[in-house]
């Protein structure tokens, strides 16, 4: 059985096509990036529509397969951007209709979580999900996947993002702060947010923008400091989701798991905890259409149906997970 699956939920629009094995022939993208600003969610739904059948080609190609081999469609229901969401809705509808085939929608959060399982072996993790607009801690339990802990403000890239703007790095801005952070020597103290089991960065912005405007920092050791910093909150909150569900593995997702030094932080933390780090490859981790064609195939196959209608609030803890009881 093959998938070909579909992003949208921001910035990628990504096409692939993925088997019941978990065997991934494609995964293709287009991805919007700035020099300044940020995303204006309708050019960013512009720039979906003129590429998206290139992208469904481009997938298509590298898998050796043609539209007619594709057994489902699966496109990403929730959570994003409306703008976003309705592309990736849209040309899955289309697609379903021309080849008369099945058309589901899947959770994105959810599908970081199921693609990292398959990758790297874990069984049941702790997902650390850290996104641009997401940040996240979610484990499997009593039938669903629940949220432990989360940003109660904006998300770890879209803080990184928003600070590496405010010097000048422009967007993406998480693979430049870490270039710099590596030349970094200083440790700066910054306030650290971890309330109960939430995070927050808002407070953390502006103690970091107040302080590069002093001009009394070098910018490396900001940025050393600011990684050392956030990532501690992130993997403290984890490790208590990890000790209060006695649950051994962590799961990296999401883009700002592509970051060496959460990696590298996330193995010491496991093994002082007793446990395991898990970390997919880049391509997993990054927004990216196999992980939601992969779910597609888990849910599809597990009897669930759904409508096309995109849910932007959708909750990781709103979904039933019957493919784990
Ligand atoms: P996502 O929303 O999952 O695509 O993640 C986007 C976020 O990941 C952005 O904030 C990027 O700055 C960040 N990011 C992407 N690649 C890297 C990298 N290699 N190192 C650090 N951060 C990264
Ligand atoms: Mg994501």
């Amino acid at each position: 059985m093959l998938c070909l699956g579909i992003e949208s939920t921001a910035h990628t629009f990504g096409v692939s096509v993925v088997d019941d094995k978990g065997n991934v022939y494609s995964n293709e993208k287009d991805a919007v990036s700035t020099e300044s600003g940020g995303m204006i969610p309708a050019q960013v739904a512009d720039h979906h529509v003129s590429i998206c059948d290139d992208v469904i080609k481009r997938a298509l190609d590298k898998a050796g397969k043609k539209i007619k081999d594709i057994d489902l469609i699966a496109f990403s229901q929730s959570p994003g951007i409306g703008h976003c969401l309705r592309i990736g809705a849209f040309s899955a509808r289309a697609l379903g209709l021309l080849l008369k085939k099945p058309v589901i929608g899947v959770n994105h959060c959810i599908a970081h979580l199921e693609i990292g399982r398959i990758k790297t072996k874990s069984k049941d993790p702790v997902l650390l999900y850290a996104s641009g607009a997401n940040t996240q801690v979610i484990a499997y339990d009593g039938g669903k996947y629940r949220i432990f802990g989360e940003t109660l403000d904006i998300g770890i890239g879209n803080f990184l993002d928003s600070f590496a703007r405010y010097i000048g790095l422009g967007f993406p801005g998480g693979p430049k702060i870490y270039e710099l952070a590596l030349k970094g020597k200083e440790f700066i103290e910054l306030p650290y947010s971890v309330k109960g089991m939430d995070v927050s960065f808002g407070g953390l912005l502006t103690n970091l923008k107040q302080k590069y405007d002093s001009g009394k920092y070098k910018v490396e050791d900001l940025c050393y400091s600011v990684q050392e910093t956030v990532f501690a909150m992130l993997l403290e909150v984890s490790e208590r989701a990890m000790a209060h569900c006695g649950k051994k593995e962590l799961l990296l997702g999401g883009g700002v798991a592509c970051n060496k030094r959460l990696q590298e932080m996330s193995d010491i933390m496991c093994k002082e905890f007793g446990g395991e780090s898990f970390i997919p490859e880049n391509q997993f981790l990054v927004d990216n259409a196999a992980m939601i064609a992969w779910l597609g195939i888990i849910e599809h196959n597990a009897g669930v149906k759904t409508d096309t209608i995109i849910k932007p609030y959708e909750r990781t803890d709103d979904i039933e997970v019957i493919w784990r009881h």
